[in-house]
């Protein structure tokens, strides 16, 4: 069996542990523990979401500890955070240009794929739009006395060079032109995501005109976004350990009982915006271009709702979407087999508001006041980033390392909102499924 074995692996390693730290050796102490939770992980029957959660609740201790070696298990989280880095680039490349390449039936369609890209762009801007009021309005994270502390003065010198300023229009008009125009080349070199979904969108349209004869581009391309999506499950794989290092260490350098008020504070305005944007925009832009009202709509989608919410992953939910729709709100399936794959990569309504939201409240824990320069910044790369994220789970942690980025805010930061993204996934999965579901009633009900 599996678990004994893993069990065996555990005990043994918690010995080694014990042992190495009596013997005043810590920093080797902890090495043997990371490793043995690895093997656990790595041979346990445990779902993953247990593991991580393991993981997080291990790393409170390991930091509340006050013999922590903080620095031993730093590294194994930067490590983490190279890991997600790395693929960020050809993800967003891949995932963008494939999708939209592939949409070979959106072009017998004509206008209707047209309307269908830009509906989703408008629902997405809405529920950034959401986010940024409600942080302004509520202000996570703000006054906080943690930038004081060991970790943020860390995390700001290591990786910001110039920490995020308040631009003007102007400037922000310049900045995002003159991004847009780089060559892609140098973009997915230096991972400047902006310029990459320009490329992959030119790219993918580019295939798709050309038809026939791009299949085998097209195809390329799905192949590759697919051992992409394999690098990364096997990498969040290791997230339990990932996530214990990060959490580990900013229990121990942060004062913890301040953290959790600020994280209750950030998940109180993530969790309400996203109900908002479920339980009004969406059913007001339904009830608005289509007549379905909102006890219909739900009626209908309930199913991938709650499948949504326990999957953690739009692209895991489709099936149910698509039946859902088909069977239940009378969408034809000409219109439902290109609105929905393409709504399942491209279209993320509750990623995009909890991208813009976490940013504006990691500026916050940092003592830095966004202006609006700044803040359009983050609303445009919140959708941009949304957009280039797979439907997976997770998939918004890893792009959320552009987001911090775009803005000049150390990307050490994620170790904060790690701590709860499994949490807030299920959310935003479920608004981004639902974003999917009622553009396409649109697209059925009012234009096909
Ligand atoms: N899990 C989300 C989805 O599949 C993406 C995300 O991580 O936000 O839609």
């Amino acid at each position: 069996m599996n678990d004994t074995r893993s069990l065996l692996g555990i005990a043994l390693g918690g010995v080694l542990f014990v042992a190495l730290l009596l013997a005043e050796r810590t920093a080797l102490a902890y090495t043997a523990f990371l490793a043995a939770f690895l093997l656990f992980c790595l041979t346990t029957r445990l779902s993953l979401n247990w593991q991580i959660l393991l993981g997080g609740t291990l790393g409170v201790v390991f930091g509340l500890f006050p013999e922590s070696q903080v620095a031993s298990v730093q590294v194994v989280g930067k490590l983490f955070i190279a890991m997600l880095k790395m693929l960020i680039a050809p993800m967003i490349l891949l995932a963008i240009a494939h999708a939209i390449g592939q949409m070979t039936a959106a072009r017998d369609l004509g206008r209707l794929g047209a309307r269908t890209v830009l509906l989703y762009m408008v629902t997405m801007a809405f529920a950034v739009a959401t986010g940024l009021v409600l942080v302004n309005l509520f202000q996570p994270g703000a006054n906080s006395e943690l930038r004081e502390t060991q970790f943020f003065q860390e995390a700001a010198s290591a990786e910001a060079p110039a920490l995020a300023h308040d631009l003007s229009l102007q400037e922000f008009l310049l900045q995002t032109v003159y991004q847009v125009l780089a060559n892609p080349f140098d973009s997915l070199a230096q991972g400047r995501i902006l310029p990459i979904v320009v490329f992959a969108v030119l790219l993918g349209v580019a295939l798709l005109q050309i038809g026939p004869s791009a299949r085998n581009v097209v195809d390329l391309l799905g192949a590759g976004y697919k051992a992409v999506m394999r690098i990364i499950a096997w990498f969040i794989r290791l997230a339990p350990v990932g996530i214990f290092a990060l959490i580990g260490h900013l229990v121990a350098t942060v004062p913890f009982e301040n953290l959790v008020k600020y994280l209750g504070e950030f998940v109180f305005v993530v969790i309400l915006g996203i109900l908002i944007h479920a339980f009004l925009t969406l059913p007001l832009v339904a009830r608005v271009l289509t007549g379905v009202g909102p006890g219909e709509l739900f009626r209908g989608i309930r199913e991938a709702l709650v499948v949504a919410f326990s999957t953690s992953s739009s692209a895991a939910t489709l099936p149910v979407t698509t039946r859902c729709i088909e069977e239940n709100l009378d969408v034809p399936p000409r219109v439902s087999s290109f609105v929905l794959p393409l709504g399942a990569t491209v279209n993320m309504d509750g990623t995009a508001l909890y991208e813009a939201v976490a940013a504006l409240f990691v500026a916050a824990l940092y003592g830095i006041d966004l202006g609006i320069g700044a803040q359009l910044v983050i609303f445009f790369v919140a959708m941009v980033t949304a957009i280039g994220a797979p439907g997976i789970p997770s998939a918004g942690m890893v792009t959320m390392v552009v987001v911090l980025e775009s803005v000049g805010l150390p990307v050490e930061a994620i170790g904060i909102l790690i701590t709860i993204d499994r949490f807030l996934d299920t959310f935003r999965t479920m608004a981004n499924v639902e974003g999917d579901a009622v553009v396409s009633l649109c697209i059925a009900r009012r234009w096909s």
